[in-house]
């Protein structure tokens, strides 16, 4: 697997920087994975100063943002023919309040993941998670240390979905109903609430309780409630099915939404595509048989 690995300055910057919490986290299920780390020019530098993955094999360094090494990412995303030259998806630790996190390429990295259905994972938690789904995926028996982000019960789940991807969320929320019935609480934005509701009837969920708590609808504020609760660490997961084929009206609330997110890198994952939400349901079903 390969995955791009880019992190802005503040998650690079002293020994406790998001990017290496990470990695101390998660090296020896990098080293299991043989995870390829295709890391722009900085983010490369940082984790080789800081003496992190010693003799890894394994990571590749690309030229510096303004030389275009989040430019190659992307592309790579798509594809570039040779296996060597295609990601699985990325990694892209984001600090909000840099500007780099808003400029084109940042934007196009993600919006390339989504549409190719590969991971754009960009907090630490996600990280964090998504090394623990592809060991899981892979045969590996439950990391003890990813145990607190798989405590569902304790969790609340956002989904969200806009109008062409309701059906998938639909399907989606019915094929692991039993698994999002674990999370302590479920929220959405309103109509995608309604809907999940709906469906949670018509398969015995109580009448008179909601499955999911629904907020406003996303283009009335919806997504920016529910980042409140991000960052008030009362909401740990968002499942956001986007469509990334049209205009959205709202666009500045998705990307609040997916910011507030990151905000609370060590506690938030937000998950953007069904093809990624599919591979984390599985992961997270077998993990929990693996574990009774
Ligand atoms: P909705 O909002 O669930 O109310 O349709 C989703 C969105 O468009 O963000």
């Amino acid at each position: 697997m390969r995955l791009g690995l880019a992190a802005n300055r503040l998650h690079h910057l002293g020994e406790e920087a998001a990017l290496f919490r990470w990695l101390r986290a998660c090296e020896a299920g990098i080293r299991e994975l043989d995870l390829h780390l295709h890391a722009v020019g900085r983010t490369c530098d940082a984790i080789v100063a800081a003496g992190m993955l010693p003799g890894y094999g394994g990571l590749r360094r690309y030229p510096y943002g303004r030389e275009g090494g989040l430019m190659n990412l992307v592309a790579e995303v798509v594809g570039l023919g040779e296996p060597q030259r295609t990601l699985d998806g990325a990694i892209y630790l984001i600090d909000p309040v840099d500007p780099s996190s808003t400029f084109p390429e940042a934007v196009a990295l993600k919006r390339q993941c989504v549409i190719h259905g590969k991971p754009f994972i960009t907090t630490v938690a996600g990280a964090r998670d998504w090394i623990e789904v592809a060991r899981i995926q892979a045969g590996y028996a439950p990391d003890p240390g990813a145990d607190s982000l798989h405590a569902f019960e304790l969790q609340t789940i956002a989904l969200i979905a806009h109008d062409a991807m309701k059906p998938q969320m639909l399907a989606y929320a019915a094929e692991h109903f039993d698994l999002l019935s674990r999370f302590a609480r479920r929220v959405a934005t309103g109509t995608t609430g309604q809907r999940l509701n709906e469906m949670a009837w018509s398969r015995g969920w109580p009448q008179e309780q909601t499955w999911a708590h629904r907020y406003e609808s996303g283009p009335m504020g919806g997504d920016a409630q529910i980042a409140d609760l991000v960052l008030e660490r009362r909401c740990q997961r968002a499942i956001f099915f986007e469509d990334p084929h049209v205009a959205r009206q709202h666009e500045a609330d998705i990307q609040l939404l997916e910011r507030a997110v990151t905000t609370v890198t060590d506690d938030a994952v937000c998950v953007t595509s069904p093809a990624v939400a599919q591979h984390w349901a599985m992961a997270a079903m077998a993990r929990v048989r693996r574990k009774n």
